[in-house]
């Protein structure tokens, strides 16, 4: 988590929510992605779709059996799904997402029956931190205007 506390941080340099995430599969980081769909231009590069491509890169394979997903903040409904397909084992977040997040906040997206895949899901690692991050990017934010 501290990993992906570190991406959120360079995303918020580049003026992006500061959203981080790092894929472990082994032991081993083998995906690592921040929030930045203003500067790709790509409405899907939240933090948890880079990491994944990343990581899907890295080992060759469309699918991450046995992987742990750390990312800063409660996955939205586009990740969570994103989630399920790439076989993710389990999840861990930081802080919850009352907007949008779909694992506690607005919906427990991953005890729906009709998915064909079981992640395990633990939240609210470093959420502290994790929160202060992106209160703190916010309240600079307005300070600009
Ligand atoms: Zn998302």
């Amino acid at each position: 988590m501290r990993e992906a506390l570190t991406l959120a941080a360079q995303g918020a340099a580049l003026g992006e929510v500061p959203v981080g995430a790092v894929l472990v599969q082994d032991g081993k980081i083998i995906g690592r992605g921040f929030n930045c769909p203003i500067s790709r231009h790509d409405p899907s590069a939240h933090a948890e779709m880079v990491a994944v491509r990343d990581a899907a890169q890295a080992v060759q394979n469309y699918r991450l059996p046995g992987s742990t997903l750390y990312v800063t903040l409660e996955p939205c409904s586009m990740c969570a799904g994103l989630i399920v397909h790439s076989r993710i084992q389990r999840v861990v977040y930081g802080a919850t997402e009352p907007k949008a997040g779909v694992v506690v906040s607005r919906g427990q997206f991953f005890d729906q029956g009709f998915l064909n895949h079981r992640v395990l899901v633990e939240g609210g690692v470093l959420a502290e931190e994790c929160g202060t991050a992106l209160s703190e990017f916010f309240r600079q934010r307005r300070q600009k205007g």
